[in-house]
């Protein structure tokens, strides 16, 4: 980046520390992940530069020669890597293309039925702060206070008492797998259209480690930058039948110009999702997040629903004595990075809640596996026994480094 470097100092010096960081810490924050330096690439690229309007074939502008040819590509792989009839790869990120799938569907004040915020369920499912709360009806069902999970009867019952027009599943912080073929009979018993939001998981989906929700699903949604480990980004998976009022509702409905260079960016990391190497990543995230899973609990911490099928973990720290955001403060300091979440039913603010969230999916990427997750979890352990021990925050922020510098991440190599 020695262009950037001349002419903006200020940025280029904030960027070398953003790589220093993202390459010495322990970035356990379950959205996120480490792209690969092509799929760096691709979003870097000239195609950045060009407006195109439309759809491949369809545009408002000339000079698509290229561009056409890199959309279809992107289509094509994510039909073929999900086996999805249809697919729009243009929506700008994981929440407007839940906007645009409402804009497809819905009226203002439809009802909406969404797993409520507080319990994993995503703003842009009804939250009332947001648009989707705002303009719909919005409904939500909880998490089962004894066992943390879904209850799939209560959800049921709540369906059939307020006929939502689109039941949606899917979530942030729910470390379980999802039952996509109940979800459906619900969806049916009720006549509402059934969206998956599958976000946070559609790597483990793309990597055969989570079950596919496009055969049960009318719509699928998802972000293509957490564990589908591709640029920021998102993607509206649905039915043949729904695909002209999908890609309407995306343009002219909902957003102008796609950015190209995202695009090109999903289909590179749709390239990759489909080999048999991200097939062995999706399966160690797994193993790694039960590996972290299995020592947390050794050690006494409260994983809501008692583990993880998954990639994350949502932590509930009362037993510990410890609030989440303190806990994430210390962990900060100590090198390991991570956000503070609200646990079901938790009876603290969501701005200073009960709890902690885990990810595997970044640290897969720079290629821990369990023996790495053991050793994450002894120290979480003890940061968080003592969470005002600076000076031990200070010692286990070096030892990171020092673990982190075995592994460099992906398009950090140069770091070392
Ligand atoms: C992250 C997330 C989104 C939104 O994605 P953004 O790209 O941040 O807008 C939507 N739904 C779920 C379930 C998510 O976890």
């Amino acid at each position: 980046m020695s262009d950037l470097q001349q002419r903006d100092p200020e940025i280029f010096h904030l960027i070398s520390q953003e790589e220093k960081r993202q390459q010495n810490k322990i970035r356990l924050i379950a959205s996120e992940n480490y792209v690969s330096t092509a799929v760096m690439e691709a979003t870097g690229s000239v195609l950045t530069n060009k407006y195109s309007e439309g759809y491949p074939g369809k545009r408002y502008y000339e000079g698509q020669q290229y561009i056409d040819q890199v959309e279809s590509l992107a289509i094509q792989r994510a039909k073929d890597l999900f086996g999805a009839e249809h697919v729009n790869v243009q929506p700008y990120s994981g929440s407007p293309a839940n906007l645009a799938v409402y804009l497809a569907f819905l009226a203002p004040g439809d009802t909406i039925l969404g797993m409520a915020l507080p319990h994993g369920g995503h703003l842009t499912h009804g939250a009332k702060v947001s648009i989707s709360g705002k303009y719909f009806n919005a409904e939500s069902y909880s998490l089962d206070q004894q066992t943390g999970r879904l209850n799939y009867d209560t959800i049921r019952d709540k369906a059939l008492a307020c006929r939502p027009k689109i039941l949606i599943a899917g979530h942030s912080a729910y470390s379980r797998v999802l039952d996509f073929p109940r979800f459906r009979e619900i969806a049916d018993a009720c006549g509402a259209l059934l969206l998956v939001d599958m976000a946070h998981f559609a790597g483990l989906v793309a990597g055969g480690a989570h079950p596919s929700p496009i055969p049960y699903a009318d719509v699928v949604t998802t972000t293509t930058h957490k564990s589908l480990r591709g640029p920021r980004g998102a993607m509206i998976l649905c039915k043949q039948e729904y695909a002209a009022a999908i890609d309407k509702a995306v343009f002219p409905g909902l957003q102008g110009g796609p950015h190209n260079n995202t695009t090109a960016a999903i289909a590179v990391a749709l390239k990759e999702a489909s080999t048999d190497a991200f097939k062995q990543y999706a399966s160690q995230i797994v193993k790694n997040a039960q590996a972290l899973a299995a020592t947390l609990i050794e050690r006494g911490f409260d994983l809501v629903t008692g583990g993880t099928d998954n990639h994350l973990m949502l932590i509930d720290l009362t037993n510990k004595g410890v609030t989440g955001k303190i806990a994430a403060k210390a962990l900060d300091a100590a090198g390991i990075v991570l956000n503070y979440n609200a646990v079901p039913y938790d009876t603290r603010k969501p701005f200073d809640p009960s709890g902690i969230r885990l990810g595997s999916a970044a640290v897969t990427s720079r290629g821990f596996k369990e023996e790495q997750m053991v050793q994450i979890g002894k120290w979480i352990d003890a940061v968080i026994a003592d969470p005002a021990n600076t000076a031990l925050q200070a010692d286990i922020a070096a030892a990171v480094q020092q673990l982190c510098s075995g592994f460099p991440a992906p398009g950090l190599e140069y770091l070392g």
